[in-house]
């Protein structure tokens, strides 16, 4: 059996955000409030509706990326580090081709694409048939901040991915338009530091988790065992856990709870992949990406 675990390189945890918007698109604040409503951040991404807002001005946060939403009336897609080569007979309209010759220019460029909220059924959202046809895509958006829980989550869809053999990674983001929307989805992600190049090549390596306020302080293997390491201090280590395995078409491996700080799931070899959730007491959460199973 081999359990290949995306969190294998260790590094300096780094938190940020991919998708948000501003007043250059239908945010409502300009960038130089959102750098501030995001103070604090390590990298933050924005990504304006079919327009690749720059960066300048003031700010804190030590890394920023240029990043677009493509915004058919139909499905969303964000496209972090794109070349501005996009922009020259853009078009939003959705068709897969017109979608994909974007990923491919992307991933060309060095960026990688992710399909935003796709649960979003009363606007934007993606049908799984086309998430199948679409290719080279790097990740799904599972949590989006915006506000709906019965439509901004997508595990669902990604468990249906995953489950088709595709390798993507899940992403977590504030696709913040307002104030109060900030803060509520970030991606944590272990680069050998805080560039642009350190991070990216961490996403690529699925080396990162999604989090709403709790965390890992590490995920690895001994033999066939996946070892969860929750965040821990003397007060978080208090706190009561809920913690579950999730493996092919969603199902549910295995549940451990309590005032616990660590998770053990022993492979069968038929998981496909073992992905996991935590819940700290009161909700804050945080999801991992997938280790694949073979
Ligand atoms: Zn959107
Ligand atoms: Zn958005």
């Amino acid at each position: 059996m081999q359990i290949i675990n995306p969190y294998d390189q260790t590094g300096i945890w780094l938190r940020g955000s991919f998708h948000n918007h501003t007043n250059n698109s239908d945010g409502w604040f300009p960038l130089e409030t959102v750098y501030k409503m995001y103070g604090g951040y390590d990298f933050l991404g924005i990504s304006d509706h079919d327009k690749i807002t720059k960066h300048e001005g003031k700010r804190e946060i030590p890394t920023v990326f240029e990043a677009i939403e493509v915004s058919s009336r139909q499905t969303h897609m964000l496209l972090v580090q794109p070349p501005h080569s996009i922009m020259e007979d853009y078009s939003n309209e959705f068709t897969i081709e017109n979608y994909q010759r974007f990923v491919d220019m992307t991933v060309d460029n060095g960026g990688f694409a992710v399909l935003v909220h796709p649960n979003r059924f009363f606007s934007n959202f993606w049908e799984l048939e086309d998430m199948i046809k679409m290719e080279r895509y790097l990740g799904v958006e599972v949590y989006n901040g915006d506000g709906n829980p019965e439509y901004d989550i997508a595990f669902d869809k990604w468990d249906a991915l995953l489950s088709a053999g595709r390798k993507v990674w899940g992403f977590g983001n504030d696709d913040s338009h307002v104030y109060g929307q900030e803060k509520r989805a970030w991606n944590v992600v272990q680069a050998k530091e805080n560039t642009n190049e350190a991070i990216i090549e961490a996403i690529h390596q699925g080396n990162f988790y999604v989090s709403t306020g709790y965390g890992f302080d590490g995920i690895r293997t001994e033999g066939n065992t996946v070892i969860a390491d929750l965040r821990s201090n003397e007060l978080l280590d208090k706190m009561y856990k809920y913690v579950t395995f999730f493996g092919k078409d969603g199902q549910v491996l295995h549940e451990a709870t309590g005032r616990i700080n660590q998770a053990k799931y022993e492979c069968k070899g038929d998981e496909g992949y073992v992905r996991i959730a935590v819940y700290l007491e009161g909700g804050y959460s945080a999801f991992s990406q997938p280790l694949f199973v073979k």
